[in-house]
């Protein structure tokens, strides 16, 4: 099993294959086709821009497929927006009031769209169709499910396990998403633990007052975690057990298996900001549980075939891969060469989108110094597999900037505070990020820090010669 991590200048072992539409089913949603395939890269068929809002909604503007205006005076846009959510374009349910003005600047008189733009959160229980309605809301213009991207969204293009049956752990529309995501085989943690009666004991009111024989399972042949779950000793039991008996928990194996199953894991989040004045604790904290045990109890490092969600680079490669298939589908013919990711957690948004960044450079130098330029040839075979680049010899980006909003959990100056002080009587650095990123404070820095969203575009489209 690969390794997963990317660590700054190395990347997850993913190996993007045939991708599929993950809103097939959803009513209103516009479905990127089917496609790639043979050629090996993840090429999602285009989808129809303009889906339907929900019922009741104010009817947001649509956009017009292939009626984009272009910037005035400007030509095609060679430049494309990845714009986080929360705290970004809305707090809670509330838009954030430079979002609109925004999105005014980006789009022409008639609600189109002048510039390509996608939607990154690390939001996962939900769908992706419902995200594109609350953001046309939101924002009073249509926003289609292809331009949403959702923590789990690059799954689609894991197809290598689609065929397998999948032990998924999460809440919300959970199986509805892996079903949409293209995996064929899901099993809940609920349907496990009913298929093994005895496998959950810490809740004493839970434990089966009779025993019935294990049912007959399929093995399971590897693990999604989408996102935190409810019960969490459930969860952390019954993924132990699918680890340690290799995906049959009613077998008893004499030796530990390892590597273990294939883990994909999306959301990596530490911490999150809800109401209360105090962080709640986010996906990454039910990781660094399942890492803690299954090392104290195996003596190994539990592996993950793939991390996913901001700050992965293969999030941000998906981005660009939507964002290139949005300027494509409008007409435009020049190729996207620079991105602007604008975010309000430097953890996640920022860091992500520097070490993006540093992965795009030192692409192109790899290119540049084996004189193939623009060919991912050079780049490490590594690097090409997980970001589907093997066969993408137009990459034409070169950069992606961030740029830091001060709208969400960002303010100038305060965020670093109780970190220093910690530092200052411990000695140890405080890194809220994954286990497998490296702890780099230079990845933290945002290309530019500004008040709100609509400053951010402004000095986008300042740098751009854009108007
Ligand atoms: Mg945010």
């Amino acid at each position: 099993m690969g390794a997963v991590v990317p660590e700054q200048g190395r990347l997850g072992a993913v190996v993007p294959g045939r991708a599929v539409p993950e809103a097939a089913g959803e009513a209103g949603s516009c479905s990127p086709g089917a496609a790639a395939g043979a050629d090996g890269a993840a090429r999602l068929a285009a989808g129809q821009p303009g889906a339907a809002a929900g019922p009741g909604a104010a009817r947001p503007r649509a956009l017009q497929p292939g009626a984009c205006a272009e910037g005035r005076g400007a030509g095609p846009p060679a430049f494309g927006f990845l714009f986080d959510v929360d705290g970004v374009l809305v707090r809670g349910s509330q838009p954030v009031p430079a979002a609109r003005r925004a999105f005014q600047r980006l789009a022409d008189s008639g609600g189109r769209l002048r510039v390509p733009v996608v939607f990154l959160t690390n939001a996962g229980n939900c769908l992706r169709s419902a995200k594109a309605r609350e953001l046309s809301q939101a924002l009073g213009l249509q926003v289609s499910p292809e331009q949403v991207i959702l923590s789990h969204s690059p799954l689609q293009l894991f197809s290598q396990f689609h065929e397998r049956y999948m032990l998924v752990a999460g809440q919300g529309p959970m199986e509805e998403n892996a079903y949409n995501l293209g995996f064929k085989h899901v099993v809940t943690i609920e349907a496990l633990r009913k298929a093994y009666p005895l496998l959950d004991m810490v809740d004493l009111s839970r434990r089966p007052k009779q025993l019935f024989p294990n049912s007959s399972q399929k093995n399971l042949a590897g693990v999604i975690l989408f996102g935190e779950p409810v019960r969490w000793e459930t969860s952390l039991q019954l993924i132990t057990d699918v680890l340690l008996s290799n995906g049959n928990p009613g077998a008893e194996l004499q030796e530990v298996p390892y590597p273990h199953l294939p883990i994909l894991a999306c959301n990596m989040d530490l911490l999150w900001m809800a109401e209360a004045k105090m962080p709640r604790f986010g996906h990454g904290t039910f990781l660094l549980c399942l890492e803690s045990i299954y090392k104290k109890v195996t003596g190994r490092e539990l592996k993950y075939e793939a991390l996913i969600g901001k700050p992965s680079p293969v999030t941000y490669h998906y981005a660009q891969y939507l964002i290139q298939q949005q300027a494509e589908k409008q007409g435009w013919k020049a190729p996207i060469q620079r991105l602007y990711a604008v975010g309000d957690n430097p953890m996640s948004d920022i860091y992500g989108a520097n070490l993006y960044n540093n992965y795009l450079k030192s692409a192109r130098h790899s290119q540049a110094q084996a004189g193939l330029k623009r060919s991912p040839q050079a780049a490490s075979a590594q690097a090409e597999v997980s970001l589907g680049l093997r066969n993408d010899c137009n990459n034409s980006v070169e950069s992606c900037e961030s740029i830091l909003v001060c709208t969400g959990v960002y303010r100038h100056g305060e965020n670093r505070e109780t970190e220093r002080r910690t530092e200052a009587q411990t000695g140890e650095t405080v890194f809220h990020g994954h286990r497998d990123f490296c702890c780099d404070p230079s990845l933290l820095e945002a290309s530019h820090i500004v008040q709100d969203v609509d400053d951010a575009v402004q000095l986008a489209f300042k740098k751009e010669n854009w108007s």
